[in-house]
């Protein structure tokens, strides 16, 4: 028995229950084929990398994303405004996206990613001023070889309806379910191992019709899909619901029929405790996103008390305009951080924010069995890290710790579907430089800057 890629002389973080301090991890067709801690237990390999100590995790699994936004990222005249006044400055923007600068943005997300230790990622692309826009982010996948669940996004309600966003970035009921539809007929892959996923997502409750929230949760149903949407991110939000709906976000949510274990909802951040309990209960899952909760000033969710109370907790690096960054090795520590400012040292531990970046985001995606840990099953998706000589120097007691501790960590190698993407740190697609370059220049006429 010959295996495609052995992993040897590393410090494997297998998921919460399970670590070798000095292991070998077995590759073959896409798959952990086997792990151990004798060296001389290992199988023959076409291909042998030595971790030289450092270590293996699970690939991190982002569960909140919207990839365009990197088009418009740190958008000057918008940087200091709340939620409600970033989003109705840079709608204008994104009413100028087209297939070719979809995946530009998409490339460079993925690659960005999979340098920050990312190996799945949904994406939440709920602009759509032109048709076929996540058949483009299918394409950049594919070309990368990334593992990608994607969502199909929706806005009815522009501001003529009392929305936010222009009229020329929202969508008709019927042309959205039937472009739902398409789209999974097209991209979904339930089987095994899939590359492309599909999940329904309206962007939030006030920018959809309660038709579009009911409706597909229907077809999520007909055609056995994950469902997405943000939820009480903001008490705009609470004051919108109570104003059209005259109820909570978290009621109506449960009153369009989403609170099921299909759904995960990005932020969760105003609930009262009775409403988490309830959401649990029902098996939706949360996606927090500290950095971006903390970059727009507005609050975040409590993930540990969240956790207690039997919530999964996944982590997003969320959108590129928002967060500015896609490194899921800083949204991890930024969550351990958050834990522990919220509640004291003893309240999260490192072990803690990568369960969430691997497990919880897993949970996210409805994926747990493939994704989010090393077991022998599971995908070959894995990260070595690299931390600097300089930055580690003296960390010698606790690798996942240090890790998550010693700054920056950064990934060293990358593997997607059993294939390296990423090596000593640089990523291994090919043109990468003209997809920078052309990026550069749909960035500019995007942000009305001239050639
Ligand atoms: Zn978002």
């Amino acid at each position: 028995m010959t295996v495609d890629l052995l992993i040897r002389d590393a410090f494997l973080y297998i998921d919460r229950d399970w670590e070798v301090a000095n292991g070998w991890l077995a590759i073959k067709d896409g798959r952990v084929h086997g792990i151990g801690d004798r060296v001389e237990d290992a199988p023959a390999a076409r291909s042998v990398i030595s971790a030289h100590g450092r270590l293996v995790t699970p690939g991190l699994v982002n569960a909140h994303h919207h990839m365009y936004q990197n088009l418009t990222r740190a958008y000057a005249p918008v940087t200091n405004g709340t939620l409600f006044e970033w989003l109705k400055g840079l709608y204008p923007l994104w009413a100028d996206l087209d297939e070719e600068s979809v995946y530009l943005s998409t490339c460079v997300a993925m690659v960005e990613l999979l340098m920050g230790g990312c190996t799945t990622s949904m994406d939440h692309m709920y602009v759509h001023p032109r048709p076929f826009l996540i058949d483009a982010q299918f394409r950049a996948a594919r070309d990368i070889g990334f593992r990608f669940h994607a969502t199909r996004g929706s806005m009815t309600r522009s501001v003529e309806d009392g929305g936010l966003p222009p009229v020329s970035v929202v969508q008709d009921e019927d042309t959205i379910l039937a472009d739902s539809e398409r789209l999974v007929g097209a991209f979904h892959d339930p089987a095994p191992g899939a590359m492309g996923r599909v999940a329904l997502a309206p962007c939030s409750l006030f920018s959809v019709s309660e038709r579009i929230m009911t409706e597909s949760a229907r077809l999520a149903e007909k055609h056995d899909l994950r469902l997405h949407t943000h939820l009480a991110e903001d008490p705009d939000e609470d004051a919108y619901c109570a104003e059209i709906y005259g109820c909570t976000p978290t009621e109506y949510f449960e009153r369009v029929g989403w609170a099921s274990p299909r759904s995960w909802v990005a932020h969760y951040i105003y609930p009262t405790g009775d409403e988490i309990d309830r959401l649990a209960h029902a098996g939706v899952c949360t996606a927090q996103c500290p950095c971006s909760n903390m970059m727009i000033g507005g609050g975040t969710a409590d993930a540990m008390d969240m956790r207690r109370r039997g919530m999964r907790v996944g982590l997003g690096c969320d959108g590129s305009a928002s967060t500015d960054h896609a490194s899921m090795w800083l949204e991890t520590r930024m969550a351990m951080l958050l834990g522990r400012f919220r509640h004291g040292p003893h309240a999260m531990s490192a072990r803690d924010a990568l369960d969430m970046a691997t497990r919880g985001g897993a949970a996210c995606l409805g994926w747990e069995d493939e994704i989010g840990h090393l077991r022998p099953g599971a995908c070959a998706d894995l990260v070595i890290w690299s931390i600097s000589e300089v930055a580690a120097a003296g960390a010698l007691s606790d690798p996942v710790e240090a890790w998550l501790r010693c700054a920056p960590a950064v990934a060293g190698t990358t593997i997607v579907n059993g294939k390296v993407l990423v090596s000593d740190g640089v990523p291994v697609l090919a043109n990468l430089g003209d997809i920078l370059r052309d990026h550069a220049r749909e960035a500019r006429r995007i942000q009305r800057l001239g050639t």
